[in-house]
């Protein structure tokens, strides 16, 4: 196992975003390293629970949890995104059904979902806290 505390961030493929959502991760759940896996839009695509995209991104989140032991499943979405074009409230309903979708693949991870907004600054969109122990 890697060592140092790892979470895992399903994010799009739009570099503004990055650096403002891994520096929030890092401080607020007191993670060393952020593993990413990237599609452009992709709170559209998770969103979506059956899509063979998804399986996809569900089979890269794997890799980062059975090789790093990741704590933390983030899915982001953000201001602006060329690969999803919809309005914010569109996109938090996205994020929250993502949300759904991540809980249904039964990881036992936190599940975190973040909005990126205007400002380049993270609003927590819901978060649903599953217990390492149970
Ligand atoms: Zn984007």
């Amino acid at each position: 196992m890697a060592v140092g505390k790892f979470g895992t961030l399903i994010n799009c493929i739009d570099g503004r975003s990055l650096i403002p959502i891994v520096t929030w991760l890092k401080e607020k759940y007191n993670l060393d390293f952020i593993d990413t896996v990237t599609e452009p839009g992709v709170d559209k695509i998770i969103a979506q629970k059956d899509s063979e995209k998804t399986a996809q991104i569900k089979t890269k989140v794997l890799i980062s949890i059975r090789a790093h032991g990741s704590s933390l499943i983030a899915i982001a979405g953000h201001h602006d995104c060329a690969g999803n074009p919809v309005s914010k409230n569109e996109h938090i309903e996205q994020i929250k059904k993502s949300i759904d979708t991540i809980k249904s693949w039964n990881y036992q991870t936190k599940i975190v979902g973040i909005w990126v907004n205007e400002h380049w600054q993270v609003e927590n969109v819901n978060s649903s806290e599953i217990s390492l122990s149970d």
